[in-house]
Order: structure tokens, then sequence, then C-alpha cells
């Protein structure tokens, strides 16, 4: 794949700024070179120096974890940061366009409107899967991204890996995104696990689910080190905050958190469906591979603001096409997912 024509020009020769931190990255000395303060923070932790701009700790942490290789990762102040350099780097407003299948997370949408960039939508079929035939007639030679969410939100469910494949071996004229935000609540493998065989797929995760960082802003951009290199240079040379990088540290050294989390929501999540199966109100319970479900409901509206009153609060997803009277839940304690239950028969027995 020869990357250059599919980036713009400014993008692709941009020589980016340079930081004190770029020019001298030793940690022992004087440091009289970045206008910081010498004394301190006036709290009990010191945040007076300049944070790694390529955050290489945490880098190093996650090639380990995701196995691959330092130069394939990018780290963004969520995934949204990601998302918007992504469109920066390849699109031209009023030339290029984006395509995106939606139902689907809004921020790639509101990104492109943000960049002024065409999207054009080839919504997914009914039962969520994507509409591949639809989606290469639509694909023409300014399309440059084409923004793909397995598992999907709001929909829950993980999108056909044959579908995936098709399009990546036949859209020849951008980049394949992949966002993985709820991949580990998946049993899928990572696309990761696939960059070096295709070059013009970026995969996107995220800390901010099953990880339980989403405070800290972190996400993660995996892709062909080329990209990454761009990626870097347009970024905001700090973007990812000291204290943040100290604490995505210690937390990735402790899998464990992670790896229980997911097991005991995914336990709740089974749990939580069983005991919604036997409400009759419930028109559709749709399959998740995620850590929420979409649930149908009659009267989905009403039933959202009753929810509301109780001051417990899901999300009502009735206005988006294709999800008319559904809600999206987030799976909780087993605490609240019991309460949830017992306020929806509640609700339909008044
Ligand atoms: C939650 C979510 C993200 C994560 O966004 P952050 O900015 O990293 O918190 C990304 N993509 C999808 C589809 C999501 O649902």
């Amino acid at each position: 794949m020869n990357f250059e024509n599919f980036i713009l020009p400014h993008i692709w020769n941009l020589k980016p700024y340079s930081s004190a931190r770029d020019e001298f990255k030793g940690k022992e000395g004087i440091f009289l070179d970045a206008n910081e303060n010498p004394l301190g923070s006036g709290v009990s932790e010191n945040w007076n120096r300049y944070p790694d701009p390529l955050q290489l700790a945490i880098k190093d942490q996650l090639a380990d974890i995701k196995s691959c290789s330092t130069n394939q990762i990018f780290l963004g102040n969520g995934s949204d940061e990601a998302i918007d350099l992504l469109m920066r780097m390849t699109c031209q407003s009023g030339v290029h366009n984006i395509i995106l299948c939606p139902p689907t997370y809004g921020m790639y949408e509101v990104s492109a409107s943000i960049n002024h960039i065409e999207q054009r939508k080839v919504s997914l079929s009914k039962n969520y899967q994507l509409d591949v035939e639809g989606i290469l007639q639509t694909v023409d030679q300014n399309t440059r991204l084409l923004f793909l969410c397995s598992p999907n939100n709001p929909t829950g469910n993980k999108l056909k890996r044959s579908d995936i494949y098709t399009l990546i071996e036949s859209f020849k004229t951008g980049f394949v995104v992949i966002d993985e935000a709820y991949i580990d609540f998946s049993d899928e493998p990572s696309f990761i696990l696939e960059l070096a065989k295709y070059p013009q797929v970026i995969v996107m995760q995220t800390l901010s689910k099953a990880y339980g960082l989403a405070s800290l802003r972190l996400g993660m951009a995996f892709a062909h080190p080329t990209l990454i290199q761009l990626l870097n240079k347009i970024k905001p040379p700090y973007n990812i905050g000291g204290a943040t990088q100290e604490i995505v540290f210690k937390a990735l050294n402790n899998p464990s958190f992670k790896n229980d989390s997911v097991r005991l929501i995914l336990a709740e999540r089974t749990r939580l469906v069983d005991s919604l199966q036997n409400i009759p109100d419930i028109i559709q319970i749709y399959p998740s591979d995620a850590n929420f479900i979409l649930v149908h409901f009659k009267r989905a509206t009403e039933l959202f603001n009753y929810l509301i009153e109780s001051q417990l609060i899901t999300r009502n997803r009735s206005s988006v096409a294709l999800c008319e009277d559904s809600i999206r839940i987030t799976i909780g304690l087993s605490e609240e997912n019991d309460k949830l239950v017992q306020l929806i028969k509640q609700f339909y027995s008044a």
C-alpha cells in the first residue's frame, strides 16, 4: 500500500513541532529547557514537569498486552482524538468523503461534521449486520475512511467477521477503521493481530470500558508504523497528561481487575437478560457482545422517563433509526440490575 496516496499532502509534508522533551530525552540533569516551575506544584505530588510526549512506558506495556510493537500504537485523549486526527489526516473538506454504517457510535458523524467532511451513510440491515453490497456501491475514489464498529454501539452485536474481511479486501481508496471499544467483552480476536497482513486497517480501542478508566481519557489506535508516525506528528505534543500516564501504567500492571470485571459483567448480563426475558411487554432483547444490551420495549420513552423519576438512568435510543422504541442499558452491579428489573415490572403492572 502506498500510504502517500491517501494522506493529505500538507500533512504528509508537515514539519512537526519539536518540544523540549523531544530534543532532550534524558531523565537526569538540571532542566532549564521547558519553562517549568522548578519548585513543584503546591500539591502532594509534583506535576511541574512536562510528560513524555510519546508515552513510551505505557506503550511498552500495551505492546505486550496486545501482541504488537510500540511503533504500531497511538495514544489519544480518548478515542475521540484518534477519530478526529484520522479525519484531518486523510480528508479535505469538499473533496473526500467517509462512510458510516448507522445505527452506530455518534462521534464519527460529529467529528466529520466539525471537520466539514461529507458523510455517506449505509444503514445496517434489520439484524444490525453490514450491507456489504451497499457499502461497496457507495465507495468512490474519494472515499478515504470506512468506519466499522464491532461490537457495535448502540446495538451491542459484533459484525460478521467475513463481511469485514470482504470490505477490507475490496475497499482500495482509503482506510478501514475498526472500532473495538467493546472487544474485551467479546470472544472475537482483535484485528490488531492482522495489521501486518492488512496495512490499510486501523484498529481503535479504549481504556474507558472494560479497564474502568473512562475518567482518565485514554484511547488507542493501532496501525501501520507509517500511519502512527503521522498521527504522532499532528497530535498536540503533550496530549496525554502525566497523571493519566502514571495511573494507566499502574492499572496495566494489574490485569486481573479488567479480567475479573469482564467475567462479572458478562455473568450479570446473562442474569439480567434472563430476568427480562419473561416480561411480556418487552418486544425484543437484542443479542449483545458488549457490556450493555439494547432492548425493544412497548412504550419505551414512557418507561425511560419512569426510570429517571426513580433516579435510574438509561439511554433512550428511540429516536435513532432502526432502534425505534429501544433503550440501551449498561450492565451495572447486581443490585442495580435487580432494581432495574423491579422498576420495569412496576411500570408495566401500573
Ligand atoms: C465508548 C466508546 C468509545 C470510547 O471513547 P473514549 O473517547 O475512548 O472514551 C469509542 N467507540 C465506541 C463505539 C464507544 O462506544
